[in-house]
């Protein structure tokens, strides 16, 4: 299989991304439960306001430590 790049989750943005920001929505989400969205440099800090304003922003970290982690959603 390929290795494929993150790409920022920002709407249009093709750019590598590097940072993971967890949110959760409590309304959707069990508490524990994580989604993730993708940012580059340039987003991370439009999406995470766009995710703080609403209380859904858990957790920023490097998409490099977040894949060193390695206990995503789907876990391995
Ligand atoms: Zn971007």
């Amino acid at each position: 299989m390929s290795e494929e790049k993150p790409i920022c989750s920002a709407k249009g943005c093709r750019t590598e991304a590097v940072w993971v920001l967890l949110w959760n929505n409590p309304k959707l989400h069990t508490p524990e439960r994580r989604k993730t969205w993708l940012a580059c440099e340039e987003h991370r800090e439009h999406l995470s306001q766009f995710l703080g304003v609403r209380g859904f922003l858990k957790d920023v970290v490097s998409f490099a430590a977040w894949e060193a982690e390695g206990d995503a959603d789907s876990g391995h």
